[in-house]
């Protein structure tokens, strides 16, 4: 018969997430002022057209190819103007420093869907979603966090420069107010007076900035939360991740994520003929012109392939192929 310890364990104590006031105050900013766009002053039909091109370049070349498919799984290399330009691309996005977006990410490829998981949604679809962001953990801007998991990025003079100091979010600013300029500039050029050349530059910024950026956010955020909840599961990978058509078609390849779980340094996340992928369609054609190579192409490890299920549950642990970074 064994006897109590003298003296009980003591749990190890965590940091408790903290609410980062200043981003959240930031996502309700940007939020309500782009709601302006539904005014009758800045309401536009080509804002629409104007937010999916900027998608394209902004979420799908800088999120999608620039800090996911490049930085943090190794999928592709480009020369380095372009390199650079994709990651630029992503800062544009307002979605935190490629450092911490691809520490965390590499985080929920070795973690996905269990307690170490920065952003799953099995608690709730809004923890998913965006609420993880504002009470983020500190412990994933740690340098012993960063050391961890991406010490091959920690070297870049350029990535560093943006993180240090949050750099990233002056160029975000500089971005937007170039933006600006340009919708003023383009308003003084072809508008016959100021009040027509100042709505038009105002809806250039609102449309092309403000509304731009809340789509983008919010169809990323999708990935981590819709694509981790609904959709059709073509391998048993050991996390929920599901192939779901409607994120894939809002973030140009994207929301195939059960298929990107189940090869996550492959290039291209489309893996049958109509999961259309035009971020990879991208690359294919920066590659054909020579601007594009290493690209890792798919192979599906063994012990899921082929493997299907279909029980809306998610995956099954035993399976678990946490292999983390990249
Ligand atoms: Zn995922
Ligand atoms: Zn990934």
């Amino acid at each position: 018969m064994s006897t109590a310890p003298a003296v009980l364990p003591v749990a190890p104590v965590l940091p408790r997430p903290k609410l980062v006031v200043w981003f959240l105050a930031t996502l309700v900013a940007v939020h309500l002022l782009a709601l302006t766009a539904f005014t009758p002053y800045v309401f536009a039909w080509w804002g629409i057209p104007l937010v999916l091109v900027g998608n394209f370049i902004f979420g799908s070349m800088g999120i999608n190819l620039g800090y996911h498919r490049m930085l943090t799984h190794k999928a592709a290399t480009f020369p380095t103007f372009l390199e650079r330009l994709w990651v630029l691309c992503g800062v544009c996005s307002l979605e935190g420093s490629p450092l911490w977006w691809v520490c965390v990410h590499r985080i929920h490829h070795q973690h996905s869907d269990d307690s170490g998981d920065p952003h799953t949604p099995r608690e709730s679809f809004f923890w998913g979603h965006m609420q993880w962001i504002y009470t983020a953990d500190p412990r994933q801007r740690s340098l012993s966090t960063f050391e961890k998991y991406i010490p091959d990025l920690m070297t870049d003079p350029f990535l560093r420069w943006l993180h240090r100091g949050n750099k990233w979010i002056l160029v975000y600013v500089a971005h937007a107010l170039l933006i600006a300029a340009a919708g003023f500039g383009l308003g003084f050029l072809i508008e016959d007076t100021t009040e027509a050349a100042v709505q038009l530059g105002t809806q250039v910024f609102v449309w092309g900035v403000l509304v731009r950026t809340v789509y983008v956010w919010h169809i990323t955020w999708l990935v981590n939360s819709a694509a981790h909840r609904w959709g059709y599961r073509s391998y048993q990978t050991s996390d929920r991740s599901r192939n779901n058509a409607v994120v894939a078609l809002l973030t140009n390849g994207e929301g195939w994520h059960n298929n990107h779980h189940a090869t996550p340094r492959a290039c291209s996340q489309g893996h049958r003929w109509w999961e259309v992928d035009l971020t990879f369609t991208a690359v294919r054609a920066l590659q054909l012109v020579g601007l594009a190579w290493d690209v890792v192409p798919v192979k599906v490890p063994k012990h899921i392939a082929g493997k299907k299920e279909e029980t809306g549950r998610g995956g099954d642990k035993e399976t678990a192929d946490k292999t983390g970074t990249p």
